[in-house]
């Protein structure tokens, strides 16, 4: 486990031991060793106390997991919590989860169950943040009837609004950005103690040094559970941290914290426990997934370095890594997914735009043509790679031209797959500073479908081969169809509705799970938590029989390639978690159908 404090001086605060960190630019940082608790109230400036509610804007570290123990006995909430956004939220929420059974708190999987209901928010576009709002507004309606419950908002969306959350929400009790998430145990028992409403914060971009803001974005790496991750045997690894690229619409490096890489060797630590734990497969997170470089040591540790000493683990199975910036697709790096076996050929990697005109508007830092050469780079060493790409349509001053250029990338590059956004301004950036948000809502509308089509047909022509071949998947579970007709499995209630015109549209619908869509955290009901979790009682032998009968009803089942294509078959629950050949027996754009053949 690893965590960051902030290095700023407070009279108490002695003899902090430190470790070496560095940053994404090569730059290094003292880090105060993690196994001092060490607790301050701090702001950029003075500390700084809203007068209208008396609420204290602390910016305090990761306290000793022992001390959060021993801070919340007696405190016992039911928690629900809801992740809107991408794979970091849905890893920090599995993150929070972890720490608060810990703690000695009980996750539940519906609102109705909860005393306490988290919500873990995204600020990459405006739909992100309404839906937010319309929860919050509906868990109002909720507290007026149950006073005694504790509604709190964490990750992007409360780095980005802070005390406005509060102005505008005023029942909300706890605010807490991404890189403070390790308080939320301490913070609700804070709560329940009385001392009101709680916001916890890391440093504004702007706040101070580089190395004093990235040190206010705590790393919160508590000791995992599989009990919080949605499928036990598929584990999300972060590696990097925050973002320096500033590409002009993105609100990411603002609430996220400077670019960081982790240590190799508590990567490697982290991967080994999770295999000794039962996981097969590992994705690798980091906003620009492939400029990772631990720097600590005498020699520079990269992306594809990193692979190799991960495909040596023993029971790890498959490895992938997301999102990938275009620049830094290296030749070591696609050397490496060609020559080691468990890492998938599957790449990530956002063009944004067709257009060089509207990526040097965007400040992506590439031309098309370096885009479509790195493609060309991919294809030649790896042949079956499947890339996927990001793309903003409707971008400030996108002509039809420009719009065009982006649907001719999509038509030569063949992605696998896109996930296609309308522009949606952000307050902070340099977009929303400098261009004006001038392409109506209709034509953004008329360009995501367009664009979408193209994409479509790409799908379907490319998932046509894989008719009559046997492919190797891992079952992650029940389909969302077998949830909704058979909710046993797991769903969990959300409190986000689901736009109907959805502003961000993927071509695989499918594929969205885990990106925007509100995510089910828990695989079981509370009642059905394993013993791992001490303040679950054994179950009963009834209860045993049930479970058993339940794993072996036959449900729609869905899995991955390891090039990540969706395919969905009929099968037992308990074959979740398992590696088995499917053969592929009908296709569409988005899923292949099959059977599970004898292995
Ligand atoms: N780090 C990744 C990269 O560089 O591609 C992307 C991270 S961002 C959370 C995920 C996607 O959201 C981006 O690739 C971009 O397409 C989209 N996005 C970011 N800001 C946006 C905005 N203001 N409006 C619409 N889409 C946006
Ligand atoms: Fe945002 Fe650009 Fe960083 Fe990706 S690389 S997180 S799009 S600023």
């Amino acid at each position: 486990m690893f965590s960051r404090r902030k290095t700023r001086v407070i009279p108490f605060q002695t003899a902090i031991g430190a470790r070496d960190y560095h940053a994404g630019d090569g730059c290094r940082a003292k880090v105060p060793d993690q196994s001092i608790p060490y607790f301050a109230i701090f702001s950029s400036g003075t500390p700084r106390v809203m007068q209208d509610n008396l609420v204290q804007i602390r910016r305090a570290s990761h306290t000793h997991p022992v001390l959060d123990k021993a801070a919340t006995s007696g405190v016992r909430r039911r928690v629900y919590i809801q992740t809107v956004g991408c794979q970091m939220n849905v890893l920090d929420s599995e993150l929070v989860a972890g720490d608060l059974l810990q703690a000695g708190h009980e996750l539940v999987d519906s609102v109705r169950q909860a005393d306490t209901v988290l919500l873990n928010t995204c600020s990459v576009r405006q739909h992100a943040e309404d839906k937010v709002y319309s929860a919050l507004g509906r868990l109002k309606e909720i507290k007026d009837r149950r006073p005694g419950m504790i509604i709190g908002v964490l990750g992007c969306m409360a780095q980005k609004d802070q005390h406005q959350i509060l102005k505008r929400a005023p029942y909300v009790d706890l605010v807490v950005g991404p890189g403070q998430l390790g308080q939320v145990p301490m913070l609700l028992t804070q709560i329940v103690a009385g001392a009101g409403p709680q916001i916890e914060l890391s440093l504004d971009r702007t706040g101070g040094s580089r190395a004093s803001v990235a040190e206010s974005f705590v790393h919160f790496e508590p000791h995992r559970t599989a009990q919080t991750r949605a499928v036990a045997q598929q584990a999300m690894v972060r590696i990097m941290f925050g973002c320096d690229k500033f590409c002009t619409y993105c609100i990411v490096p603002r609430v996220r914290g400077p670019e960081q890489s982790r240590p190799a060797a508590e990567i490697i630590e982290e991967v080994q426990r999770l295999a000794d734990d039962g996981c097969l497969e590992i994705t690798l997170l980091g906003q620009t997934v492939n400029s990772y470089c631990d720097a600590s040591g005498p020699t520079p540790i990269r992306l594809a370095d990193l692979l190799y000493r991960l495909h040596d683990i023993e029971g790890i199975r498959r490895l992938r890594f997301v999102t990938n910036y275009p620049k830094h697709m290296t030749d070591d790096l696609l050397t490496a997914m060609r020559d080691l076996p468990k890492v998938s050929p599957y790449l990530h990697v956002p063009a944004q735009s067709g257009s060089n005109s509207v990526l040097q508007r965007m400040k992506r830092g590439y031309t098309v043509e370096a885009y479509r050469e790195m493609l060309a780079r991919i294809h030649a060493k790896i042949p079956q790679a499947a890339v996927t790409s990001d793309f903003i349509v409707g971008f400030c001053g996108e002509t039809e031209d420009e719009f065009q250029q982006t649907v001719d990338l999509v038509r030569d590059a063949r992605f696998k797959n896109s996930f296609i956004f309308k522009y949606s301004t952000r307050p902070g950036t340099k977009a929303a500073e400098l261009f004006s948000d001038d392409i109506p809502e209709s034509v953004k509308r008329r360009r995501n479908n367009d664009l979408l089509a193209v994409q479509n047909a790409i799908c379907l022509e490319d998932n046509q081969p894989f008719f009559g071949r046997t492919v190797e998947i891992l079952v992650e579970g029940p389909s969302k169809v077998a949830k909704k007709r058979h909710p046993k499995g797991g769903s969990a209630s959300s409190l986000l509705k689901k736009g109907t015109g959805s502003e961000r549209i993927a071509a695989n619908a499918a594929e969205n799970r885990g990106r925007e869509a509100p995510v089910p955290l828990f695989q079981q009901a509370a009642g059905n938590a394993p013993d791992t979790n001490p303040a679950t009682p054994p179950p009963c032998p009834s209860a045993n029989a049930e479970a058993t009968a339940d794993q072996e009803e036959v449900v729609q089942l869905v899995g991955r390639t390891t090039c990540d294509r969706i395919v969905v078959f009929d099968g037992p629950r308990s074959l979740a978690g398992r590696i088995l050949p499917v053969m592929i027996e009908k296709v569409d754009a988005f899923t292949l159908f099959g059977r599970v053949v004898a292995d």
